[in-house]
């Protein structure tokens, strides 16, 4: 008979009252419940939510439940570290074991494994199938394994680990164990891939929505993109913002640039040393530090959870990226906004550099051909003028079923100077044709500008009807609207190292005029924050916000743990909107379990007290 049948069902009402007690949230997000019931049951599983959908509390509840310690297989020593500090924050007993460890500690927490002192403990694959730890959990009878970042098990997903593949030693080893696979990685055959290695017996499949509604995309053409850039983070004054970068070389040019204009901002990538990766990364985690500007290197590791903005100062090479890297944002469930500076030059920068290094690595055409693909995939989402919400999960096979989200440039109606551009879009083809066909995009715009006289008067373009004939716009529009073009495939940009700009049938049908072309233009005015920002901040007082986020802070400095350890920014906000005055009231507040009442309850009551003190003696004589 099956396990879970024998067993008496655990109660809904049950499971809440374990979230409420350790976490203090009142109900489940979707798919925890079914998740946790498979942990519970011990039916494998695999799990897959997108970034902030509430993995972790799937395999967190089930130990606590069935009384029992469950291993949890993580790759990273920094994200075991925060989720041990974060669970012990809320009274509950997790402990890591991992290579910077040294041989006491080890032992005492193995010790603590023998004695089923513990709930949870993480491990780093490498160790969990080293035959010494096997035996130590074979005699502690573990019955329950958790995989997180469950896609590095296979070659399919974008963060192969080859140490995951003896994860497949699990099931041999502990044949009455289950295993649970979590990953926020969305394919099909990644997830058929983790199922297959991980050896799962008909394993109970559960794929959450890929929408994230919290997170307002935009897509803005990149026209002075450190001018841009520069105005979104002063957009977030205060706030955690990333800005991702494709090269070394532009984190560091942007981040100063930043610095000059008076953001603290500090670059992050693979090239700078490690003392000063994690000097940045620990700044970010602890909120010294608002800003990183930096390249697809800084990630897996971040677990601030109140990042309000993620920029993209170029296209990313996937929409698999694309997601993940705007997955950082909002994982508070609080809104947050992504913006993406497109160019359809970044597109063709990306494309020659896939070939370029694919032919260097020498793979198979049909890898190459995968990675066009996808970048394709990505390029047809900047390029795209529908709701962004919908575009994203559709892309992950999932119909979106709102009707406008009012999260998206698209939606918002931000997008300005869609109106007919056909005249426009016929004075730029017509000056591809002037010049026959034979330069690149600079040249062109130099032309329709009037600018670079020598090297034009040189050659004689100075002649040309077309010359001047856009000169009353900004440079960096002329050239936007130019790729603009390309990416509507009305006009064609050649392959190799000096690449030309021709026509093709169908720039002639729009000189002819049987064809109307819509382009977008940068917008003129700065973007106000969106809907979804007005309402979670509604009745919260902003100054109290801040006040409490400072009293966190120092919490956090004396416990040496990043502050989202102490409260998150939600709790922080509903504190900030109903002025709790007892322990009661702040034990009815999403976030503050039991443990956190008791530890840190009296802090934030008397910082509160104090806040309304300031203001009451602030306010004119006479006001109460
Ligand atoms: P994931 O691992 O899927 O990216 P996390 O497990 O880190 O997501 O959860 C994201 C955030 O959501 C965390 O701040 C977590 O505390 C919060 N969270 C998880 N489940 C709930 C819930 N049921 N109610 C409220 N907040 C939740």
């Amino acid at each position: 008979m099956d396990r879970s049948e024998s067993e008496t069902p655990v109660t809904l009402e049950r499971i809440t009252r374990v979230v409420k007690h350790y976490w203090g949230f009142e109900s489940l997000r979707p798919l925890q419940e079914e998740a946790i019931r498979a942990g519970i049951n011990q039916n494998d599983s695999v799990v897959v939510l997108p970034t902030g959908g509430g993995k972790s509390l799937c395999y967190q509840v089930p130990p606590i439940i069935a009384e029992r310690t469950d291993i949890v297989v993580s790759p990273l020593i920094s994200l075991m570290k925060d989720q041990v500090d974060g669970l012990q924050a809320c009274g509950y007993p997790a402990a890591a074991i991992h290579g910077g460890m040294d041989p006491g500690a080890r032992r005492e927490v193995e010790g603590g494994i023998a004695r089923g002192q513990y709930r949870l403990v993480f491990v780093a694959p490498e160790r969990l199938v080293s035959p010494p730890f096997m035996d130590t959990l074979a005699q502690a009878d573990i019955r329950a394994f958790a995989i997180d970042e469950a896609h590095c098990i296979s070659h399919w997903g974008h963060d192969f680990r080859p140490e995951y593949r003896q994860l497949a030693l699990l099931k041999e080893r502990f044949p009455q164990a289950s295993v649970h696979a979590y990953t926020a990685t969305a394919t099909q055959r990644v997830r058929d891939d983790i199922a297959l290695q991980l050896q799962l017996t008909d394993p109970t499949v559960l794929v959450g929505r890929f929408d994230r509604a919290n997170l307002v995309y935009r897509v803005v053409p990149a026209v002075k993109v450190k001018a841009q850039i520069l105005e979104v983070v002063r957009r977030h004054r205060g706030e955690a913002v990333i800005v991702y970068c494709i090269s070394r070389k532009d984190t560091e040019r942007i981040a100063l640039w930043l610095q000059d204009n008076g953001v603290p901002a500090e670059a992050y990538h693979a090239g700078l040393d490690s003392e000063q990766r994690h000097r940045t990364q620990d700044a970010f985690a602890q909120e010294r530090l608002d800003v990183v500007v930096a390249t697809v290197a800084f990630g897996m590791g971040i677990d601030r959870s109140n990042v309000r903005c993620v920029v993209h100062a170029a296209m990313p090479k996937s929409v698999e990226h694309y997601q993940q890297e705007t997955g950082r944002a909002g994982r508070d469930g609080l809104e947050a906004e992504c913006v993406l500076f497109y160019s359809a030059a970044g597109a063709l920068k990306w494309e020659s550099l896939i070939r370029r290094s694919s032919m260097e690595a020498k793979e198979p055409q049909e890898c190459l051909e995968a990675a066009l693909e996808l970048l394709k995939h990505m390029r047809d989402y900047c390029s795209s003028l529908r709701c962004r919400h919908a575009l994203l999960s559709e892309y992950f096979g999932q119909p979106y079923d709102g009707e406008t989200c009012q999260a998206c440039d698209v939606c918002l109606d931000e997008i300005e100077g869609l109106s007919d551009a056909t005249v426009t879009a016929q004075k730029i083809l017509s000056g591809v044709a002037r010049v026959r066909e034979r330069y690149g995009v600079g040249y062109v715009v130099d032309v329709l500008l009037g600018t670079n006289p020598e090297l034009v008067r040189q050659r004689g373009h100075d002649k040309l009807s077309t010359h001047g004939i856009l000169d009353d716009m900004p440079r960096g529009a002329v050239t936007s609207m130019l790729y603009q073009l390309i990416d509507l495939g009305l006009l064609v940009r050649t392959a190799g190292d000096r690449p030309v700009v021709m026509l093709n049938e169908a720039s002639w049908e729009v000189m002819r005029g049987e064809r109307p072309v819509r382009l977008r233009q940068p917008p003129s005015k700065p973007v106000t924050k969106s809907k979804a920002d007005r309402v979670s901040w509604e009745g919260v007082d902003r100054g109290m916000f801040e006040h409490l986020r400072s009293v966190r802070r120092k919490l956090a400095a004396k416990r040496g743990v990043p502050p989202y350890i102490i409260f998150g920014d939600v709790t922080l906000r509903e504190m900030a909107a109903s002025n709790p005055t007892s322990l009661d009231d702040l034990r009815g507040i999403r976030g503050v379990g039991e443990r956190k009442l008791a530890d840190f309850g009296k802090a934030f009551l008397k910082a509160i007290a104090a806040y309304r003190a300031e203001e009451g003696e602030s306010a004119a004589p006479g006001h109460f």
